[in-house]
């Protein structure tokens, strides 16, 4: 990456920033880059940029460089930032909302964690709840790695950690509701 003239980026994010906080719900301007967040992130060792990098150069205009990097998708989405933060910046849903703009905009740098991201909803609207062995079986197929990980599916299966059959919610109507509200408050789409 070159020089950056960061005047002239800060200025011209304005509009995504102010996205982030309307659509999303993420004031970014509250940061201070205390690093609470990135200090708790037990993925951070996964990461190219931490959380707290990853929001400064949002702040700091670089968008599309965010946009762009491994680190939104090694996010597990644990919140354990948003817990530590101290101004309520919310970073979990900061990587969360620039997963979705990346997808928007056709940047999704890894691929099998977009996967892995869709097959879990999938699993969830399906069943109400995460049928683990359906979504091993079908990211390993999909990801072209059919024997990934399953030196260890006969032990959790002897263990019950693992159950061949989901195991279906009492109340599927309610988990059809939540994700047809998301449906619709993201303007129809996935
Ligand atoms: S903990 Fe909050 S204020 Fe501190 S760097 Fe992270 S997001 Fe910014
Ligand atoms: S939500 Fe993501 S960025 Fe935040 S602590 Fe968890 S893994 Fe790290």
């Amino acid at each position: 990456m070159g020089p950056v003239q960061l005047s002239t980026t800060v200025v011209s994010s304005q509009g995504f920033r102010d996205r982030l906080k309307e659509a999303y719900g993420a004031d970014i301007s509250l940061c201070y880059q205390c690093g609470k967040c990135s200090a708790g992130c037990p993925a951070a060792f996964a990461m190219e940029h931490t959380v707290r990098q990853i929001i400064r150069m949002v702040q700091a205009g670089l968008i599309q460089e965010a946009l762009h990097t491994y680190s939104i998708w090694a996010c597990a989405g644990c919140e354990t930032c948003s817990s530590r933060c101290p101004r309520q910046v919310d970073p979990a849903k900061v990587m969360e909302a620039l997963r979705i703009e990346a997808k928007n905009q056709g940047l999704v740098s890894d691929q099998e964690a977009d996967l892995f991201h869709d097959l879990f909803l999938q699993s969830v609207q399906s069943n109400g709840r995460l049928h683990e062995v359906g979504l091993m079986a079908r990211f390993n197929i999909l990801s072209r790695q059919i024997f990934k990980d399953a030196i260890h599916a006969p032990g959790l299966l002897s263990q019950g950690k693992l159950s061949i059959l989901p195991h279906k919610n009492q109340n599927p109507d309610a988990v059809a509701r939540i994700f047809a509200n998301v449906k619709k408050k993201r303007g129809g789409n996935k």
